[in-house]
């Protein structure tokens, strides 16, 4: 059986004094959750949300990570840059940015990679738009994204990976894909795992994003291959976080 992972995706949002209210709000509310519970935080704010989370059940995570070690890439994170601050999880492949920071399906692979190297769990977010669903598209697209990054992995560590559907018309317009809808793209990319190896097939998580809400995260979470959720918006709220925690 597969634990359920909620984790919070902040994107560019948050201050240190917003951020104290956040943390405490849900630290506050959480109680003994029964499900795994980690937060993305902007890279400045690693250190601050480090101390603020120390000794509680909700993990850190980046929202992108270097797939270079060490050595002049300015601007870059390394892996083990995060795990210095206490990362277990690192957003790779997030469409924003294969949307506006031109990243391909091979470099998400070695993001992938990378973190893995360094003991981070990579979150994979792969994802069509809503031109590519209504195309009829959208099982090429999410399965290429999804080869792309098993391709490139050993059946050990295709097996330490989070993926995370995220249908690019749902992130932050307030649309959900029904539960049907992604059930059926789970069990999908359920499938491009049991090719890889049945053991990944079996443990990886596959979590699903795109306006989860309160009102919408129980049916969604009810599915028996969506085994989490990758939250935006309602990250930021305590008492939208909780009910969805709450809801896995
Ligand atoms: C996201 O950006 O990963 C996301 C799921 O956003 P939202 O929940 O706001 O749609």
């Amino acid at each position: 059986m597969r634990r359920k992972l909620v984790a919070g995706n902040w994107k560019m949002n948050g201050s240190i004094a917003a951020n104290a209210t956040l943390i405490r709000g849900v630290l506050d509310g959480l109680g003994a959750p029964a499900c795994d519970v980690a937060v993305c935080v902007p890279a400045p704010y690693l250190a601050q949300c480090q101390s603020l989370l120390a000794g509680s059940p909700v993990a850190l995570g980046a929202q992108d990570v270097s797939m270079h070690e060490s050595g002049a890439y300015t601007g870059e994170i390394s892996a083990a840059m995060l795990l210095d601050f206490g990362c277990r999880f690192a957003i790779v492949g997030h469409s924003e940015r294969r949307a506006y920071h031109g990243e391909t399906s091979e470099g998400v692979a070695r993001k992938a990679v990378a973190a893995l190297k360094a003991g981070l769990t990579p979150i994979v977010c792969v994802g069509e738009t809503l031109a590519e669903r209504e195309a009829g598209r959208t099982n090429d697209v999410v399965g290429a994204q999804v080869d792309a990054v098993l391709a490139a992995l050993d059946s050990d560590n295709a097996c330490k990976i989070v993926i995370a559907y995220e249908p690019v018309w749902a992130i932050g317009t307030g649309k959900t894909a029904t539960p049907a809808m992604a059930q059926e793209v789970h069990a999908m990319i359920r499938a491009r795992l049991q090719a890889k190896n049945a053991d990944a097939a079996a443990t990886v998580r596959i979590l699903y994003g795109g306006s989860m809400k309160p009102d919408n995260a129980a049916e969604l979470l009810a599915m028996p291959d969506i085994d989490g959720g990758l939250i935006g918006g309602a990250a930021l709220k305590a008492a939208d976080f909780l009910a969805i925690v709450r809801a896995a």
